[in-house]
């Protein structure tokens, strides 16, 4: 039975929160009020990612170190292998840790959309283990990497990606966070098939909040992830009505957080899109709260 209690605050529970660098003024606008929204709620970290194929290398990079410098948070930069030789990739990564940022997600990235399959560039880092390596052999930076509830789509197998994360962890990946996922009992068979391979590191749930369903059910099959039936259900005939597909967005990820809260988790990381409401009112829902000032 997995009946939760209702309002049921959590008092440890860290939040981090990810954002993607803006190609606009106003996209500029709207990520740093998202950025001033969520600060007070105190996340261990926020991440800012990159874009495919390094195409944002220096909007990430300038959303990384405006975020230091002009808040108290503490970002981590995303980093991929594509398109690039190892140089360049240990160059940005020079940078960062020059700029003072210290927690780097190291991922192998996809390659920019309608460039086919991944092929690793003839000097680069191959995959996100060879970045981690390389990462820690250039300083000791904090390290996340991704993890795949429901099997990365180019595995050969569950357990050859489950090697595959143990490898990044001996690395010296400090903290695993996961692709979209939408059924929370799929999410816990994973945790505890990553426990019993040895991977003794956090694997931290990533949340997305729905409110656009089709965009969303297009975005996780080609990550791989399965959207429940369930769900399809809940947005049905709310195409035309997006306040209402909203508070259903909240009241989807809250019970899903609140459940993955249920069962032990005590770190989520939320995809916020650049867009505070939803998160804010889901950390609201879970008891994490903007420090009071006396
Ligand atoms: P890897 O860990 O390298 O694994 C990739 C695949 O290769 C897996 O199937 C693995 O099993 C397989 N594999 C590993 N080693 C080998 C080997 N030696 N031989 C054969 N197969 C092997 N993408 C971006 O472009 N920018 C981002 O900012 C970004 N942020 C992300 C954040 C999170 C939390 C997550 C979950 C994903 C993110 N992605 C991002 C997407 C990610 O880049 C893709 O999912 C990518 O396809 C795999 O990256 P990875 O780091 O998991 O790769």
């Amino acid at each position: 039975d997995t009946q939760i209690p209702v309002a049921q605050p959590a008092p440890h529970l860290a939040v981090s929160f990810e954002f993607f660098p803006p190609k606009t003024e106003k996209m500029q606008d709207a990520l740093w009020e998202c950025v001033t929204r969520l600060a007070p709620l105190s996340p261990s970290f926020v991440s800012v990612t990159y874009g495919a194929g390094g195409s944002t290398r220096e909007r990430t990079h300038d959303t990384v170190t405006r975020i230091a410098r002009e808040t108290g948070l503490k970002p981590a930069a995303h980093l991929t292998c594509v398109g690039a030789t190892r140089a360049e990739v240990d160059e940005v990564a020079g940078r960062y840790w020059d700029a003072g940022i210290r927690h780097i997600v190291a991922l192998r990235g996809d390659p920019p959309e309608g460039q086919g399959e991944y092929r690793p560039h003839p000097d680069g880092y191959a995959y996100a283990l060879d970045l981690v390596k390389g990462l820690k052999r250039l300083a000791d930076f904090e390290i996340s990497v991704a993890a795949y509830p429901e099997t990365h789509p180019q595995a050969t197998s569950p357990e050859a990606d489950l090697d595959n994360l143990k490898r990044k962890v001996d690395a010296g990946a400090s903290r695993a966070i996961s692709q979209v996922f939408f059924d929370v009992d799929l999410f816990f068979r994973f945790r505890d098939r990553a426990t019993a391979a040895g991977i003794a590191v956090p694997i931290v749930p990533g949340i997305l909040p729905v409110t656009n369903f089709a965009q969303a059910q297009k975005f996780s099959a080609a990550c791989g992830a399965s959207m429940p039936a369930w769900m399809s259900e809940l947005f049905d005939g709310l195409d035309d009505d997006p306040d209402t597909r909203r508070l259903v967005a909240a009241t989807v990820a809250a019970e899903q957080c609140r459940a993955l809260v249920a069962g032990g988790i005590d770190e989520l990381h939320f995809y916020t899109l650049n867009r505070a409401d939803l998160t804010y009112a889901i950390c609201h829902i879970l008891g994490v709260r903007a420090a009071k000032s006396v």
